[in-house]
């Protein structure tokens, strides 16, 4: 006679084998986990020692349900994706007025880590290119470095409902040739667009860089956001509501490097890339998608994860301006994930 575990387990492991959304996320695995194109990031070593085999994709609605297929366990450093979220903690921190006054919110089709400021005004075009990035890091209030920073690995906590730790060796490679964005830094400080802090707010930027996450933490990233600033699981509000159109829209425009013109009239889903071979993509009010593959294109995005992003818009009408009919009814796909208890 089984015990109520033994039937559960099997129960659950019924639903993980009918999940048709579960099936479809295995099918586009199976598509493109053969898909050898792209490079690793080797700016710093251990960037390089990725695998360019690691292929991860975890979808998390708004609701809380979650699929995941590949390797959803495997760490890795965030680099931009953190942008888009401590742009957020800014906003909080200052207000939409006093943040923009530092920081544009303009596309730039430059390169992300080009040494260029608005001529008019002075201010980095936007806070997902590594100048603006420094600047919002600078708006980060605590009263020293420790508590800046803890201040960040709560905000991500809040989003993830997880601790997350810092990659030191990648921290301390980042800062050790980080020589384009300190002098991002200098030459902010010196049209006064920065405070004098820059060692502290620069240690801070390579270390919001460095957190180490997985494509699960991706997905409840943006699953959070697409639930409207709170986490779907634990319910806990991981950003004031007034702000995540901000964090979205940003996304929307700036967030995939210089092909985010592309990737919004292809894709339509506001996204963020890191070239630690992470996306995190927003479907807002439905879902929170999470890719990791590290091989990367020429412009810095996970050429696995375009594809997977591509596919999902495409075969659900998940493009933001999509009206037309979709292939596929996302509701009735949506059936038999792993639901809040098995988180
Ligand atoms: N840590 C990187 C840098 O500052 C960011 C890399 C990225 O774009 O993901 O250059």
């Amino acid at each position: 006679m089984p015990n109520s575990g033994d039937l559960q387990s099997l129960a659950s492991s019924i639903t993980a084998v009918t999940s048709p959304f579960r099936n479809y996320l295995n099918d586009l695995y199976d598509k493109y986990r053969s898909l050898n194109e792209g490079k690793v990031a080797d700016y710093i070593p251990e960037l390089a020692l990725a695998k360019p085999e690691w292929f991860g994709i975890c979808v998390v609605t708004a609701d809380g349900q979650m699929f995941e297929v590949g390797e959803c366990q495997q760490l890795f450093t965030i680099q931009s994706i953190s942008k888009a979220f401590v742009f957020g903690l800014a906003l909080e921190d200052h207000g939409r007025e006093y943040v923009n006054s530092k920081v544009s919110v303009e596309p730039t089709g430059e390169a992300f880590n080009s040494i260029v400021l608005d001529e008019a005004t002075n201010r980095p075009y936007n806070p997902m290119v590594n100048a603006g990035a420094i600047a919002t890091a600078d708006l980060i209030k605590g009263k020293n470095s420790t508590e800046r920073l803890k201040r960040l690995l709560e905000m991500f906590k809040r989003y993830t409902g997880r601790e997350h730790d810092i990659n030191v060796p990648v921290f301390l490679s980042e800062k050790s040739t980080g020589y384009r964005n300190r002098a991002m830094a200098y030459l902010m400080l010196n049209f006064g667009m920065i405070s004098d802090k820059i060692d502290e707010t620069l240690d801070l930027y390579f270390q919001q860089c460095s957190i180490l996450v997985n494509a699960k933490d991706l997905a409840m990233l943006a699953a959070t956001l697409a639930n409207g600033g709170i986490n779907p699981v634990t319910k806990e509000r991981a950003i004031d509501e007034r702000y995540v159109q901000d964090v979205i829209s940003i996304m929307l425009t700036c967030g995939m490097y210089d092909a985010s013109g592309e990737w919004a009239y292809r894709v339509g889903i506001p996204a963020k890339s890191g070239v630690g071979g992470g996306i995190t993509a927003v479907v807002p009010g439905k879902l929170g998608i999470g890719t990791f593959s590290p091989p990367l294109d020429a412009k810095g995005n996970s050429i696995r994860g375009i594809k997977v992003c591509e596919y999902l818009s495409k075969d659900f009408g998940l493009h933001l301006f999509n009206v037309a009919k979709p292939e596929r009814d996302l509701q009735q796909w949506l059936v038999g994930g792993d639901g809040i208890n098995d988180w």
